[in-house]
């Protein structure tokens, strides 16, 4: 059983540095991630205050929708396409599957409500009915 000399270049894993043959490798997608939970220091807090019309949260949010939007619109997350083994292709669909998606899925979800329910909240001090 002789292994035949493959017609295809030698690459490196960028994972693992496992040497394969270019048509063995699997191409993955990598996210970078830029975007951290620094988001201009935004809490649950911020949101109570900005129903409570505290002018300071509001500001803090105003600025933040004013960031974030800002950020994600401007691609801060990079997709690169990296050549991997196929056991660190395996292993990097699974992180990056459900875990990270459904968190961030979450996160987006809690924050969309306490966004409406602050809204709700401030329009009922505006909207009196006499
Ligand atoms: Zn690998």
């Amino acid at each position: 059983m002789t292994r035949k000399t493959s017609a295809y270049a030698i690459r490196t894993c960028k994972l693992c540095g496992k040497r394969l043959p270019a048509n063995e490798m699997v191409a993955v997608e990598k996210k970078n991630k830029a975007r951290g939970h620094s988001r201009s220091g935004i809490s649950l807090m911020t949101w109570i205050g900005a129903a409570l019309e505290d002018k300071n949260s509001r500001s803090a949010i105003n600025r933040w929708f004013f960031n974030s939007s800002k950020r994600v619109y401007k691609g801060d997350v990079a997709v690169t396409t990296i050549r991997v083994c196929p056991d660190c292709a395996e292993e990097h669909q699974k992180l990056n599957g459900s875990n990270k998606g459904f968190f961030s899925g979450c996160l987006t979800t809690i924050l969309i409500f306490f966004f409406i329910v602050g809204v709700l909240l401030v329009a009922s001090l505006f909207i009196r009915v006499p």
